[in-house]
């Protein structure tokens, strides 16, 4: 390259002021700080003019669309991937990679408020001194599930660690093996069961567990009867295992406290909407096990939580294990988690305020007018590069609460012309928002079951930029 070539390319460079014009540049200063925009412009430029210098650039790289990309590259290096809302049209409610269950707004809104003021947390204002941060908590619990006592942490796998390692330390918990459970994001019971320096007292097989094998396996060193909810997947076929009646019968006819790990921690009747084995906190509790172990962010609909509602004395000796200080929640999941259980405790009904809730009671007709609705502005806008129809489909509660369970209704299929689904499923992913939908014979589907209103407007829009662009 001669030297008057070289000089060219260095005038091809944009300037900064330039790029800062571009509607790209400005889009990322809605994203990023502006600040950091400009150095990174300032990083891009540098490293263009070292080519050049190098003799390595060509004229190409000083497009303007080139170094407007290497900027872009360069911020997203530089601040990592971020968490970002995603719109979700799986149609899978309690979507365990995509962040369970969303909050509400008056939920969400009491987490702000708690989180950019000073709160209670640990006052007593009635008496002026210092308070328990569970209190509060502790009688919502009970006015809703008919528990003695409750405390939270973490998340449920907190909640069976800290059960565990509070009533059965280095002694053994018996086991259905039928009910020996893996949960996505390595949660094994046998796995927590040693962390927690219990021992695991497997009883029965995969399939057939009977009453005589839980009394054949107490002795003096049995601490608990655990009974684990399978959540992610059912046994079918020549099946036995214990009603939660018959543990609680052993349990008393040995002295030996009984604990259920629930798993998704419903508190309301989701039978009428055909979902029939989900067992309500309250009926294990009102069928005298001791123990009850759930998460706040599956099907109660609440933050990342584990909740431990059950006998008083039980409840005291695991607020009292050092292990509750290290896996206790803060104030802005407590905060979350209250405002949710009071939803359940004061609202005239949960259907109506808890998202969750919301999508998993949608009837029929109102998905279907959903579905018209975003099919018909779909229509309007990819009318040349798209087929779109409506099918049948089938939603789900998902994350491992309810994985078996269908919540039929109808899904929108939209077929490109020209372009292959799994090619516009990419760059629905790298969409802003990113949209996650499924992909079937050559289709895109988009279940409107989990939309927000938003997402309904949104959509259109993000999905021409997919399919044409
Ligand atoms: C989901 C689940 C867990 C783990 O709960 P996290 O809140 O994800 O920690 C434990 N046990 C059962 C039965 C579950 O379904």
């Amino acid at each position: 390259m001669n030297q008057s070539d070289v000089q060219a390319l260095y005038r091809a460079v944009p300037s900064v002021d330039r790029l800062l014009k571009e509607p790209e540049i400005t889009l990322l200063n809605t994203e990023y700080d502006h600040r950091l925009v400009k150095k990174m412009i300032h990083k891009a430029l540098d490293e263009l003019r070292r080519e050049i210098k190098d003799g390595v650039a060509q004229a190409q790289n000083c497009l303007t669309e080139e170094i407007i990309e290497r900027i872009k590259n360069h911020c997203r290096k530089a601040f990592g991937p971020k968490l970002t809302r995603v719109i979700n049209a799986t149609g899978v409610i309690v979507h365990t990679n995509l962040g369970r269950s969303p909050l509400s707004h008056k939920v969400a809104t009491k987490v702000a408020e708690i989180a950019q003021t000073y709160s209670n947390l640990e006052y007593d204002l009635e008496k002026g001194r210092r308070g328990e941060r569970n209190s509060h908590l502790r009688n919502l619990m009970i006015e809703l599930t008919g528990a003695e006592s409750a405390i939270a942490v973490n998340n449920n796998a907190a909640a069976v660690l800290l059960a565990l390692s509070s009533l059965a330390s280095g002694k053994e918990v018996v086991v259905s093996r039928g009910e020996l459970i893996e949960i996505g994001g390595s949660f094994r019971i046998p796995d927590v069961m040693i962390r927690s320096g219990a021992i695991l007292k497997e009883v029965g097989t995969t399939n057939r567990t009977h009453a005589k094998d839980y009394r054949n396996a107490i002795n003096e060193n049995t601490a608990l009867i655990l009974k684990v909810h399978t959540s992610n997947y059912r046994i079918v076929g020549f099946t036995k295992e214990l009603a939660l009646e018959e543990l609680v019968e052993i349990g008393q006819e040995f002295g030996i406290p009984t604990m259920m790990d629930l798993g998704s921690g419903c508190l309301v009747d989701l039978s009428q909407f055909g979902l029939q084995e989900e067992v309500t906190v309250q009926n294990v509790i009102s069928k005298g096990i001791d123990v009850v172990s759930f998460s706040g962010d599956k099907l109660l609909g609440g933050p990342q939580a584990g909740i431990l509602a059950g006998k008083a004395d039980l409840i005291e000796t695991m607020r009292t294990n050092p292990l509750t200080r290290a896996l206790r929640m803060d104030k802005m999941t407590l905060a979350a988690l209250e405002a949710t259980l009071e939803e359940y405790a004061h609202a005239a009904s949960p259907f109506d305020t808890i998202p969750t809730l919301k999508m998993i009671s949608k009837t029929n007709e109102e998905l279907r007018s959903k579905s018209d609705e975003l099919a018909k502005s779909l229509s309007r806008l990819l009318n040349n590069v798209a087929d779109i129809s409506i099918e049948k489909g089938v939603g789900r509660v998902g994350g491992g609460a309810l994985p078996m369970s269908d919540l039929p209704g109808p899904r929108i299929a939209i077929h490109p012309r020209n372009q292959s689904a799994a090619h516009i499923e990419q760059r629905l992913r790298k969409a802003n928002p990113p949209v996650i939908v499924l992909v079937k014979d050559e289709c895109i589907l988009l279940d409107v079951r989990t939309l927000f209103e938003e997402d309904m407007l949104l959509l259109p829009h993000i999905l021409l930029d997919a399919i044409t662009t």
